[in-house]
């Protein structure tokens, strides 16, 4: 048997139904997305638990419902007596997705201000997923108290999978993001980050540059997805290799494509694929999904 934590947040997501007025909840978030991939593709010897912290109001308790329902383990997610959940509106105007946040004040800013909770979610788990996201709505002390406690599992053996998901709006300043993300990625043995993001704010010139930015920070495998153009890999001191992903017929909505990729990659590097396989078999997942409307669609994990 074996133990995979995600670490993160996940938010209410409100959008339309298509009925004035009407409104439909799901609830999605980054780490989340990963773990609920993660669930629908490994077998029921994998136990994947969630850890964060929500509210005990109702719709946290809805939230914590159907992460259960997903066959996803919630005994590490933490209730706060004063907080809920952080919330997301989606409008679609002219084909583009845009969104409103209520996250300020959630729940899940606390997730790691307990370290002996933290410490007890890590206990025993072979694996320990984690984003530049988790790391974005934390206060600076539990920044270093989540580090700490990532970089004692990493000691103990336990594998420590980081996706830098840069979101700038989310740290004071560009600066900030770039000084954490690499200290996240220190303690990190797998790095999964996405080229156009990193081009972006840390100016690398290609995803071999970013493989490298990684390792010199101490990450020993990084793994650089590059939308529908390729993926670049290199583990210790290898030059980067590139590998070509198989197109896509039908692209309906790229939500959570990286998020499953990630899922997909480590599912079938968990059951023992070589990491061209395991490649392989991310980009087959991010594929189906990125071909269906939303993030979640357990239909996506094909078996096989
Ligand atoms: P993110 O969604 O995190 O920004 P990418 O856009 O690089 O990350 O996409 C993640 C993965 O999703 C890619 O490695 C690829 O497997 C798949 N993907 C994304 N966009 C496309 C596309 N246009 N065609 C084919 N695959 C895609």
């Amino acid at each position: 048997m074996g133990r995979i934590v995600s670490i993160g947040e996940c938010m209410g997501e409100l959008s339309e139904t298509g009925t004035p007025g009407a409104l439909q909840m799901g609830f999605a978030g980054d780490t989340l997305n990963t773990a609920f991939y993660l669930r629908h593709s490994l077998g029921p010897d994998w136990q994947v638990d969630y850890v964060s912290a929500v509210g005990t109001d109702g719709l946290s308790d809805r939230m914590v419902g159907f992460l259960g329902d997903q066959g996803i383990g919630t005994d590490h997610i933490r209730r706060l007596t004063d907080k809920t959940i952080g919330l997301y509106y989606i409008t679609l105007k002219d084909g583009e997705r845009s969104f409103t946040y209520w996250r300020n004040d959630s729940a899940a800013k606390r997730l790691a201000s307990d370290p002996t909770a933290l410490a007890r979610a890590l206990e025993g788990a072979d694996l320990a997923y984690w984003s530049g996201i988790t790391l974005a709505i934390l206060p600076n002390q539990d920044r270093l108290a989540l580090i700490e406690a990532l970089s004692q599992f990493a000691g103990k053996g336990g594998t420590v999978v980081f996706d830098p998901n840069l979101r700038p709006r989310l740290w004071d300043s560009v600066d900030t993001m770039r000084g954490w993300i690499h200290r996240a990625a220190a303690v990190s043995e797998l790095c999964l980050p996405s080229f156009e993001d990193e081009a972006t704010w840390f100016g690398d010139a290609d995803p071999a540059a970013t493989v490298r930015r990684y390792q010199a920070e101490g990450t020993r495998r990084v793994i650089v997805k590059n939308g529908a153009e390729h993926v670049t890999f290199a583990t210790g001191n290898a030059v980067p290799s590139t590998l070509a992903i198989a197109p896509v017929e039908r692209i309906v909505d790229t939500t959570a494509a990286g998020d499953s990729f990630n899922a997909g990659y480590l599912a079938a590097e968990l059951t023992g694929s070589s990491v061209q396989d395991a490649i392989a078999a991310g980009a087959r997942l991010a594929g189906r999904v990125i071909g269906a409307r939303g993030a979640l669609i357990a239909d996506a994990v094909q078996h096989a």
